[in-house]
């Protein structure tokens, strides 16, 4: 066994004085191990919920209610999950007799979670364990001017970022089983839902123009609605196996479709936003992965067992693609007293993958930094470019690279900036409670001030926790088609006839041409069907894109196409799909850009976009209250 523990089942409540400044005392319960209580051992049917009964008996002990002790450890188990306390785990509760307002868990020996009551709800706070007593025990409440502390935010604890929700809405031609079809992969199981779904509706005649949505877990359909009249929706979930059909008024169908989601997420209880190994007590070997090698040979080394690491592999593979994980990448190895604890690895700046070993077993976490949002505000006036005079007010080059993005939909980079212009980008930086920086956030707002025109753009999450860029009347930016589909590019070659470079005689030039250096993304310019990624004649390696029935979109010279795309697979709007080259008839590295009307080469310039999506109901109301917010942080 790692640990003197058997199991933090067992429940010993020490009750310790603890002299704080002040002369306040402060009772600290010990979770610790014990001989006692062994009929929680035995107790194999759920150990989970004996494990959080516990915690409600514990509470109940200093005062508490069950009914309010039960609705404090949820909002716990929403910060951290109990398994991951150790025998140094404990309960900071106050001394005094009156009733407790907040309550701590210090967790891995250096952080802490606080939980505070705010009328008849708790709240669940990250901090130091030092400081969690110090405001448990002096029974402080408001934490508005306290620097060192986060409120964890559950709702940013949902596992949904792999949840995709994609508008539809019936074209001629369109069947349900059509649209549901990339989705659902079991031709039987689509066939029944179809069934299903005649009780309601007619499947085949579903008339045109009729609206919904899909929405899509790793590209599974989790759950679809559409349109029925103006006042019912049909709404299908996935139930288990099959889906669930039933007609729903429009103003349940949020709610409705939340709770189902919330309910797929609650079931991979695994987010935990304290660090499960931030303990100094651990020993943390880094190992960086080396060609040919995955976390298989990385724990070999350290001669842990085949089968436990097909454990630990098995305990990840819902959670975690461990193929994901790059050469040159960190995956930190952890012993507590010289044995075998866990595993960590970074995701990004803000996840990390983390399994730990819980009695014989392996669970699997992704640990979610709980941070603190700043935003900043920077300002460019152009001199020389946009790349270069944002580098001179020192703007982040991912929050660059996504503003270029963004402003590409409506923004003609070559046309419309001169010298002057001025940008106004309002983003996040993100901090851990301690006040480290960790990375950069959200472009929250962004205004270009064109010469008679301001090109603003306000970022908003709607009921689904959506976000999405709206213009200030709550207009989806996004447009059908990207006008250019390249970062910070500059247009070397109109549409129109030129004298051809190569060929030296007067030849239409039926595209755009964006210089950019060799290896420069390109982006697919909407959502479409790739038709072609070959080599092509003059245009070397090329990609056309068919958006719509009446759109395509074609990008030639790449040096190369990115990763999957091939012929008939789908992409989405801004997906890198190739990159810069000269392959073909080219005399240098640059895109060439087409889009194509009724498959004939149109100026793309000449395109009118139409905006795909607008805020309505509740969501417009509240994008309305977020601007004028934004605004209002602007002018201070
Ligand atoms: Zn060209």
């Amino acid at each position: 066994m790692i640990f003197k523990i058997k199991s933090y089942f067992f429940l010993l409540i020490t009750i310790a004085l603890c002299l704080i400044k002040n002369d306040i005392f402060s009772k600290i319960i010990e979770i610790k191990n014990s001989e006692q209580n062994n009929n929680f051992h035995n107790n194999q049917s759920s150990p989970i919920n004996s494990h959080v009964d516990n915690f409600v008996e514990v509470l109940m002990g200093v005062g508490f209610t069950k009914a309010s002790a039960e609705k404090a450890i949820n909002v716990l188990l929403k910060a951290c999950p109990l398994e991951i306390l150790r025998e140094h785990s404990y309960l900071i509760v106050p001394s005094t007799e009156k009733k407790i307002i907040s309550f701590a868990f210090n967790i891995n020996n250096s952080d802490a979670i606080i939980i505070k009551r705010n009328e008849t709800q708790y709240e669940a706070f990250l901090t130091d364990t030092e400081l969690a007593k110090k405001l448990v025990s002096e029974r402080i409440t408001n934490y508005s001017e306290i620097k060192n502390i986060i409120k964890i935010d559950s709702s940013e604890n949902k596992f949904n970022k792999n949840i995709s929700y994609e508008k539809i809405e019936f074209k001629k031609g369109d069947t349900l089983l059509r649209l549901l079809k990339d989705s659902v992969s079991n031709k039987t199981k689509l066939k029944r839902l179809i069934i299903q779904v005649k009780d309601i509706i007619d499947p085949y005649k579903i008339k045109i123009g009729t609206e919904g949505s899909l929405i899509k877990i790793n590209n599974q359909l989790l759950a679809f609605y559409i349109e029925i009249n103006s006042k019912e929706y049909l709404l299908a979930t996935l139930n288990g196996k099959e889906y669930k059909i039933n007609k729903v008024k429009k103003n349940e169908l949020e709610s409705l479709l939340n709770n189902k989601l919330t309910y797929t997420n609650k079931k991979k209880n695994i987010i935990t936003r304290v660090n499960i190994f931030n303990n100094p007590k651990y020993i943390i070997k880094n190992n960086i992965l080396k060609k040919g090698e995955s976390i298989y040979e990385i724990l070999a080394t350290y001669k842990i067992h085949n089968k436990e690491i097909a454990k630990i592999l098995k305990s990840i593979k819902p959670y975690f693609d461990v193929k994901k994980i790059k050469i040159g990448k960190t995956i930190d190895v952890v012993f507590y007293n010289k044995k075998f604890l866990g595993l960590s690895y970074k995701i990004s700046k803000i996840e990390s993958l983390q399994v730990v070993k819980i009695e014989n077993t392996y669970k699997a976490y992704i640990y979610k930094k709980a941070y603190k949002k700043k935003s900043t505000q920077s300002e460019i006036v152009i001199i020389n470019n946009l790349y270069n005079d944002s580098k001179q007010v020192n703007l982040p080059k991912g929050i660059f690279i996504e503003l270029v993005k963004l402003l590409s939909f409506s923004l003609d980079f070559q046309r419309d900036i001169r010298k002057n212009t001025k940008f106004l980008i309002l983003y996040e930086n993100l901090y851990d409670y301690n006040g480290n920086f960790i990375t950069n956030g959200k472009i929250l707002y962004s205004q270009v001030s064109l010469n008679n025109n301001k090109v603003e753009m306000f970022y908003f999450e709607n009921s689904f926790g959506q976000g999405e860029y709206f213009d200030n009347n709550g207009k989806s930016i996004r447009k059908t088609l990207m006008k250019t589909p390249i970062d910070g590019a500059r247009l070397s070659s109109g549409f129109g006839k030129r004298k051809h470079p190569i060929l030296g005689y007067n030849k239409m030039h039926k595209g755009l041409d964006f210089a950019a250096k060799k290896g420069t993304p390109v982006y697919a310019a909407g959502d479409g069907i790739i038709e072609r990624a070959n080599f092509f004649g003059g245009y070397g390696r090329y990609i056309r894109i068919k958006h719509n029935s009446e759109y395509k979109t074609a990008y030639a010279h790449l040096s190369g196409f990115s990763r999957g795309i091939k012929k008939n697979i789908r992409v989405k709007q801004g997906q890198i799909i190739g990159y810069v080259g000269s392959t073909g008839r080219s005399t240098g590295p640059h895109l060439h850009y087409e889009v194509l009307y009724y498959n004939k080469q149109i100026n793309p310039s000449k395109i009118k976009f139409k905006e795909i999506e607008k805020l309505d109901g509740e969501n417009l109301i509240n994008f309305y209250k977020q601007r004028d917010k934004t605004i209002k942080i602007l002018n201070n």
